[in-house]
């Protein structure tokens, strides 16, 4: 979804130097801290860890969510290994290489099923992610997709921060036939992430309850008549 979020006069920056100056532009009051490093590698995997544990406000405890906007399996894994690890709620997002589908995915470790719960073929199948590249082929790339999918992600993580409405576990999005399919994954108990079984037992004597406010609508009619006017269907 980055690239959306760049201008010209960024250029030489790193990504996430550059990320971090526009966000507080747009709001000076948010605290960013911007870490340049690859978080699938093993040597930075203990900070990024630390991080998780210890970013909340007060730099005394978890963060309260972790929103996943990489764009590829590995460091999504590495996200979900963290995350089961540390018991930590986070949302994942993806927009396909053709650019015309994306998703949002709530993880609740052992509520919900995790990345590595319902893996795709790549990594079932145990391929090395580098050796799918095809040589002189760039993935597409439509920002409308993708501002789409960001505005799903931003507003599941209103809902979830804010406690209002219902929190989507699975939007899937398909912009040719805009066809939205909304789902809830069960987690796998045969998953290979040992913390996700761990963290499904867990659940099954102490269920995770993630709060949600749905008002009920009233549908009694009020009045019978409007004298702005009346819809024919
Ligand atoms: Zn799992």
């Amino acid at each position: 979804m980055n690239r959306l979020f760049y201008q010209p006069h960024q250029a030489g920056l790193s990504k996430v130097e550059a990320a971090a100056d526009t966000l507080r532009f747009i709001n000076p009051d948010v605290i960013i801290e911007s870490y340049n490093m690859n978080i699938t590698k093993v040597e930075n995997f203990p900070l990024f860890m630390e991080k998780i544990r210890t970013g909340n406000k007060n730099n005394s405890g978890h963060v309260d969510l972790v929103l996943s906007c990489v764009d590829n399996f590995g460091a999504r894994m590495t996200i979900n290994t963290a995350c089961n690890e540390l018991d930590q709620t986070w949302m994942e997002s993806g927009v396909s290489e053709n650019a015309v589908s994306g998703h949002i995915q709530l993880i609740v470790p052992g509520k919900t099923a995790c990345f590595a719960c319902a893996p795709p073929l790549i990594l079932a199948s145990n391929i090395d992610e580098s050796t799918l590249k095809r040589e002189g082929v760039c993935a597409a790339s439509l920002p409308t997709t993708m501002g789409i999918v960001a505005g799903f992600l931003v507003q599941n993580t209103l809902k979830y921060l804010l406690k209002f409405g219902r929190i989507s576990n699975y939007i899937g999005y398909n912009a040719l036939d805009d066809h939205f399919l909304i789902l809830t994954l069960k987690p796998n108990e045969d998953c290979d992430d040992s913390y996700c079984r761990k963290r499904q037992l867990e659940h099954q004597l102490h269920p995770v309850v993630i709060e949600e406010n749905v008002p009920t609508i009233n549908t009694e009619v009020v009045h019978e008549s409007n004298e702005w006017g009346n819809y024919i269907l």
